[in-house]
């Protein structure tokens, strides 16, 4: 189909008016408007049916974005971003429901939140920028309205792709604070591994958010701003833009966050979970960063787990249920945190971040008195604290724990920080003599090795996503993906935190496939398809190209699989 000219289509609506919504179905196709181009993608079948796919591309040298927005990986995110959030806010404008029935008159694009991520709502390369946003076609009574719909492209859609696609219509200092917020977060993560480092936080920093619902910022007047200890964890970062930031770096190894309740520990280690993600300018977090394989580990009972080698930390279950290769369609809470911790690191993890407030008690400690009372060949369950030292020196997986109710973790850690009205200390020295001084009597029951961390190889033919004879891979909302038949729930899966990632992550499941041949590990198989995404983008997952997928991890995309009632895997020797 060729391009054709831009009153083809107000001819098409003309003739269209008042027919039948099907007719719709003519409009399709690619116009030469004067600035841009306009390419509608898919026309929605009915009134109420997931509106229209549109696409607008500018020519980049018409566009007038200078080289540098997009000179390296994190500013080209960054400014597809922004531009993102620039064309949602036009839409808004004139998106309205007034004009018919069900979506009429909708226009939309996806809508970015706190983060910065990569989606496939806007592209930007040296050749073009393309906005890819929904529109719902206007009908009174299902039958067209060729004149609303005339009026949402011919005068609505041209302000907001003037607005928001061309660098002379933008405040392109706030572009550039964007740009650079971006590229300094980066340029600290990469850091953290080099300096020995897992996270850092920057003086300053605004970790509260304004509540458990909303991610946004706590207001500057309740809220704390961060700020480093005094000598241990104080250092100083140099970054590109912002130059030479000071503020906590935690250092690899076992570190615990103590403190009283409600002094601000799990705040503390939310923001931590997040810092793999960039964030926007003021959001608070911008400089708070932590490992790209850092994963969020908690307790999930219910979930199903499928030949996963629990047996570093269960062992000696009732009536001998094997643990090197343990399958159930309902964990307990220790056994899903078991599953949890072998899974991250089975797809790549170097940093585990645990909160008292989501993990199993029992997975977590087992005290002096208890051990005398259960004795050790009664309790299948090795606590975490007798693996998590053996974690880090064997496998190289640093742990961060809040843990304000064991003092018996002192033992442990490696380092110590205390949370005080929302401010950080070092009380390293003091814990460790606390501990020298007032020993917990309790026997290390993890034995002298942490275990093998076993492979598993996932089979293709497990995973149908078919539904009554069509495809159905979908996202019913940030943590439930609909794969088929099959609704995978995520929901303890706090780092994925956008609808867009999670519909990505349900496609990616299904071209993951094409990649078990029977031989290749699970860790092999998501790696390669976050290697094709970095490559070619996120359009590689879909037969034809979406404006609302998300860019996600490795991990998010094996933790799903993981949590698939109807996976099937062998194990890999
Ligand atoms: P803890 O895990 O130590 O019990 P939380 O991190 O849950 O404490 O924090 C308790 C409350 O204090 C939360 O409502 C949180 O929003 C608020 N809070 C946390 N950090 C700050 C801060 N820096 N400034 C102001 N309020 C904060
Ligand atoms: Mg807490």
């Amino acid at each position: 189909m060729g391009i054709i000219a831009q009153e083809a289509l107000s001819s098409a609506l003309a003739r269209i008016d008042g027919k039948g919504y099907k007719a719709y179905k003519d409009i399709k196709g690619e116009y030469d408007f004067d600035d841009y181009r306009l390419i509608i993608d898919h026309v929605q079948g009915d009134p109420f049916a997931a509106p229209s796919r549109i696409r607008v591309r500018v020519d980049r040298h018409k566009s007038g974005f200078a080289d540098d927005t997009t000179q390296n990986r994190s500013r080209t995110i960054a400014t597809a971003d922004y531009l993102t959030r620039e064309f949602h806010a036009r839409c808004r404008q004139f998106s309205r429901g007034n004009r018919g029935i069900g979506k009429s008159g909708l226009i939309t694009i996806d809508r970015p939140g706190q983060q910065i991520l990569n989606r496939s709502a806007m592209i930007i390369n040296d050749r073009y920028v393309e906005a890819r946003f929904f529109m719902g076609l206007p009908a009174f009574g299902r039958k067209i309205s060729g004149r609303d719909a005339g009026e949402m492209f011919f005068s609505e859609l041209p302000q907001i792709a003037h607005g928001a696609l061309y660098s002379a219509n933008l405040d392109t200092a706030a572009l550039y604070r964007h740009i650079r917020c971006a590229e300094d977060a980066d340029a600290a993560r990469n850091q953290l591994k080099p300096k020995g480092l897992v996270a850092f936080v920057a003086d300053g920093s605004l970790l509260p958010r304004k509540s458990g619902i909303d991610d946004r910022p706590m207001d500057r007047n309740p809220a704390v701003l961060f700020d480093a200890p005094e000598a241990a964890f104080r250092l100083a970062l140099e970054l590109p833009n912002a130059g030479r930031i000071e503020g906590m770096g935690i250092p690899e190894g076992v570190t615990l966050i103590v403190g009283g309740g409600y002094h601000g520990k799990s705040t503390l280690l939310d923001a931590l979970e997040l810092g793999i993600y960039n964030h926007v300018p003021g959001d608070g977090r911008e400089l708070a960063v932590s490992l790209a394989t850092g994963v969020k580990i908690r307790a999930s009972d219910g979930r199903n787990i499928e030949k996963t080698d629990i047996s570093p930390f269960i062992n000696n279950l009732p009536f001998q249920k094997e643990t090197t290769a343990f399958s159930t369609e309902n964990a307990s809470g220790s056994t899903s945190q078991a599953a949890g911790i072998i899974e991250a690191i089975e797809a790549g993890a170097d940093l585990l971040l645990l909160d008292e407030d989501t993990s199993a008690t029992n997975f977590m400690i087992r005290d002096h008195r208890m051990q005398q009372l259960v004795a050790k060949d009664r309790e299948p369950i090795t606590p975490f604290i007798d693996k998590v030292r053996m974690l880090y020196t064997e496998k190289g997986v640093s742990t961060i724990l809040v843990m304000g109710g064991s003092g018996d973790y002192f033992s442990v850690a490696d380092h110590v920080i205390c949370m005080t009205d929302y401010l950080p200390s070092d009380v390293t020295g003091k814990a460790r003599s606390i501990a020298a001084s007032d020993p917990s009597n309790r026997k290390a029951e993890g034995g002298d090795a942490f275990g093998e961390i076993s492979e598993r190889i996932p089979l293709a033919d497990s995973f149908n996503p078919m539904r009554g004879g069509k495809q159905k891979l979908a996202a019913r909302d940030t943590r439930q993906i609909q794969f088929g038949n099959t609704d995978i729930d995520l929901s303890d899966m706090e780092q994925l935190i956008d609808t867009s990632q999670t519909r990505a992550v349900a496609h990616a499941i299904y071209y993951a496939t094409a990649y078990m041949n029977g031989n290749s590990i699970l860790r092999e198989v998501v790696q390669r398809v976050v290697s094709d995404i970095e490559a070619k983008g996120l359009d590689v997952l879909t037969p034809y190209i979406v404006g609302d997928l998300a860019e996600f991890r490795a991990i998010e995309l094996a933790g799903a699989i993981n949590r698939m009632r109807t996976l099937r895997v062998e194990r890999n020797g």
